[in-house]
């Protein structure tokens, strides 16, 4: 299973939850109204605003999908070599 890291740039996230809705098993408000990463909806270690996680093939599109759905390109996402395919640098 592929490795990916999601992160959430808080500065950036507004809350508008697109990413919440397109993938609610990654990410979920905090009480700031900013998203924080999950792993299959759990939150160990708490809620923190970047998780490295196995993903299937199938979830890691799924979470592109909802990396690409935020109006603010708030989520950043990393492959296991550490390299960022999304936003494409
Ligand atoms: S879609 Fe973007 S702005 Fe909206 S909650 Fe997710 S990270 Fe934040």
């Amino acid at each position: 299973m592929p490795k990916i890291t999601i992160k959430v740039d808080p500065d950036l996230c507004i809350g508008a939850a697109s990413c919440v809705t397109v993938a609610p098993d990654t990410f979920r408000l905090n009480e700031e109204n900013k998203a924080f990463v999950l792993d299959h909806g759990e939150e160990p270690r708490g809620p923190v605003y970047e998780r490295t996680i196995d993903v299937t093939e199938e979830e890691k599109e799924t979470i592109l999908l909802s990396a690409q759905s935020c109006p603010t390109l708030a989520v950043f996402l990393f492959d296991e070599q550490g390299n960022q395919f999304f936003p494409e640098v």
